[in-house]
């Protein structure tokens, strides 16, 4: 329970600072964080924390201590770039004592603008135009970011003392699984009783799941030959393309077969596409007069709690070995199957958990809307947290194109959830 005039004193400073928070939220913006090049953004979230008075830990993740962990797997950005000049960055305010503790976390990367030709706004221009504020991770999830910012500084600007310690964290790598970032905080040493995942949930829905991930490559080999005497050669095109149906035939019957209603609320026309196996890239030959003697298929598999990564692995490498039988050729030179990039089980959070309902309890009270919970069609950092304990959700603004052109952030969005998170702290971690 918050005191009904501190709560009015949190609620009306946060209105006021309303400016300062958009402020902050497009410097953000137009500091461009791609996965492998979070550096400079980091940066400028340490002198925040600082300016806060926080307990300030900057960090690059230790990739010998990550190989301990089982969701341990290599990220592509760190194959590429390493974990060098990629920090996360952690802010620790000790409460006084005898309170909850709470992780807010949010992650600094985000993907590629291109192509760039097709915005009408600058990626990196942070421009507002009718109450969006536009730009590449304006809303996944920079808007996010600044509301768990302010929503603490407001707390501390009225003289609000809270009991549980609260820690800030900006990670690095979501988008290519959060290894070094949201793992390497929780293996440095920072947990908490509860986490809050600032990722866009439109302010009146809460995430509660996140879906399994798995990436893969197929290897499949023919014999090259002259293309004048292309009998004598095997085509592995025409192989691989045996793969591509059988991984489309696994795909129809596992979407027939998977149900996830959570899922669903999140758009009514993922019915029937809770899971997708999706073949990204295929690759083979390199000259039209050769019968091209090998072949490679990059796929990406996602679903929804309910079934562990081995249990797609086996179905996946069923599939292969049983479509390789019913050929003479692929019998004989079995197409080999490598494990790439995303390695993550799905998990769910019990919506029974009190940090689930003080969320829901503020989010309604202040958008004045109904709250929906959701999830299990991405995967997300919250799966870090709760494989080591620590409940998790995703909560965070209202906005659209994420992951495409003209993504934007709707301002007041980011101020309601700056509103909820300043009320959700109060209640979680008490205070004098
Ligand atoms: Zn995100």
């Amino acid at each position: 329970m918050i005191e009904s005039n501190i709560k009015a004193n949190i609620l009306s400073e946060i209105d006021r600072r309303k400016g300062e928070i958009i402020d902050f939220l497009r410097n953000l913006v137009k500091i461009p964080s791609i996965v492998g090049h979070e550096g400079d953004a980091q940066k400028f979230i340490e002198r925040k924390f600082r300016e806060l008075n926080l307990d300030v830990d900057v960090f690059e993740a230790n990739s010998k201590e990550l190989r301990k962990d089982p969701a341990f797997f290599e990220t592509t950005s760190y194959k590429n770039m390493g974990y060098k000049c990629r920090p996360n960055v952690v802010g620790k305010l000790r409460g006084t004592g005898k309170g909850k503790s709470i992780i807010l976390c949010g992650h600094i990367d985000v993907v590629s603008p291109e192509p760039v030709s097709l915005w009408t706004h600058p990626p990196w221009g942070a421009e507002i135009v009718d109450g969006k504020l536009y730009g590449r991770g304006a809303c996944d999830q920079k808007g996010g970011i600044a509301a768990m910012i302010y929503a603490l500084q407001c707390i501390l600007e009225v003289g609000v003392k809270p009991k549980g310690d609260i820690i800030l964290e900006t990670t690095i790598e979501e988008e290519d699984g959060g290894i070094g970032g949201a793992l390497a905080t929780i293996l440095r040493g920072y947990t908490a009783d509860a986490a809050i995942l600032t990722e866009p949930t439109n302010c009146t829905f809460i995430g509660v799941a996140s879906a399994g991930v798995l990436y893969f490559r197929v290897k499949v080999s023919g014999k090259p030959a002259h293309a004048s005497v292309a009998h004598r050669g095997i085509n592995a095109i025409g192989k691989a393309i045996k793969i591509y149906n059988a991984l489309v035939r696994l795909n129809r019957e596992r979407q027939r077969r998977i149900k996830y209603p959570l899922a669903e609320k999140f758009a009514p026309d993922l019915r029937g596409h809770v899971t997708t196996l999706n073949v990204g890239v295929i690759k083979s030959g390199d000259w039209p007069s050769t019968v091209p003697g090998w072949a490679e298929l990059e796929c990406r598999i996602g679903w929804p709690p309910g079934e562990k990564l081995n249990d797609g692995k086996k179905q996946i490498e069923n599939v292969i070995n049983k479509t390789a039988m019913t050929d003479y050729w692929l019998r004989r030179n079995p197409p080999k199957i490598e494990w790439i990039g995303w390695q993550a089980e799905p998990s769910e959070q019990d919506i029974g958990h009190p940090l689930v309902q003080t969320v829901k309890k503020y989010a309604k009270e202040v958008t004045g809307k109904s709250i929906t919970f959701y999830g299990g069609h991405a995967g997300l950092d919250t799966r870090h947290f709760i494989a080591h304990n620590i409940p998790a959700i995703t909560y965070g603004p209202r906005g659209e194109n994420y992951h495409s052109v003209d993504e934007y952030v709707e301002v007041n969005s980011v101020v309601d959830v700056t509103k909820v998170l300043a009320l959700t702290l109060l209640d979680w971690c008490g205070y004098k």
